[in-house]
């Protein structure tokens, strides 16, 4: 199964794709992760991506679409993915639809989680408590979240059905107690915890 989350930082997209993909098992790939792993390995795209992503904007779209290609067309993800930060912009989901039209690959499933801004702020001071990440610093969160509406949520074409041969739509919540309206996607068995920060 291709699963694609939508939701803006703190809205729990990483935790539902984690639990997601120990039940399907299929890969949970966040591009998040992977330029938090350049950052940490130090690489010169790292280098360039720590300051961006420290002001809570966007890091290139070339960039992080080079990244996405290079795990999305690893042998584990053959079977299957779970797509978690990407896209996050208009020109990001036509780049989206050209590379899993390329390789083959449509999406099966998009999912957008709606949680109110005082929600995530919230979540993600404990966060940042905890784990210490720069974006999650409340002045930072504020401006991904500014960045979230200008330039994400009018992301609306791979969450439309009639773009996809097999493509549904979802939407859920996943502040305080879920009301997940997953429709018929029993499969994918969502909202065992989804009270947790993601
Ligand atoms: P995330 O963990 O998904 O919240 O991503 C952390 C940060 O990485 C974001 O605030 C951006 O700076 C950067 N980032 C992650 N995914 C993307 C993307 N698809 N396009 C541009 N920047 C991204």
């Amino acid at each position: 199964m291709r699963i694609v989350f939508f939701g803006p930082n703190g809205s729990g997209k990483g935790t539902q794709a984690t639990l997601l993909k120990n039940e399907l098992g299929i890969p949970h790939i966040s591009t998040g992760d992977l330029l938090r792993a350049a950052v940490k390995a130090g690489t010169p795209l790292g280098i360039k991506a720590k300051a961006v992503m420290d002001a809570g904007q966007l890091v290139s779209d070339d960039i992080v679409l080079g990244m996405l290609e290079e795990r999305i067309t690893q042998p584990d993800a053959k079977g299957g993915f779970i797509l978690d930060g990407y896209p996050r912009n208009l020109a990001q989901c036509a780049a989206l639809e050209d590379l899993l039209a390329r390789i083959g690959q449509p999406l099966d499933v998009a999912i957008k989680l709606d949680v109110p801004d005082s929600a995530i702020l919230a979540r993600c001071e404990i966060r940042f408590a905890a784990e210490h990440r720069a974006d999650d610093d409340p002045a930072v969160v504020r401006k991904r979240l500014e960045v979230y509406r200008a330039q994400t949520a009018p992301v609306r074409r791979p969450l439309r059905p009639d773009r996809q041969a097999q493509g549904r739509r979802r939407r859920g919540r996943s502040a305080g107690g879920v009301s997940a309206d997953f429709g018929g996607a029993a499969a994918l068995k969502l909202g065992r915890d989804p009270t947790r920060v993601g």
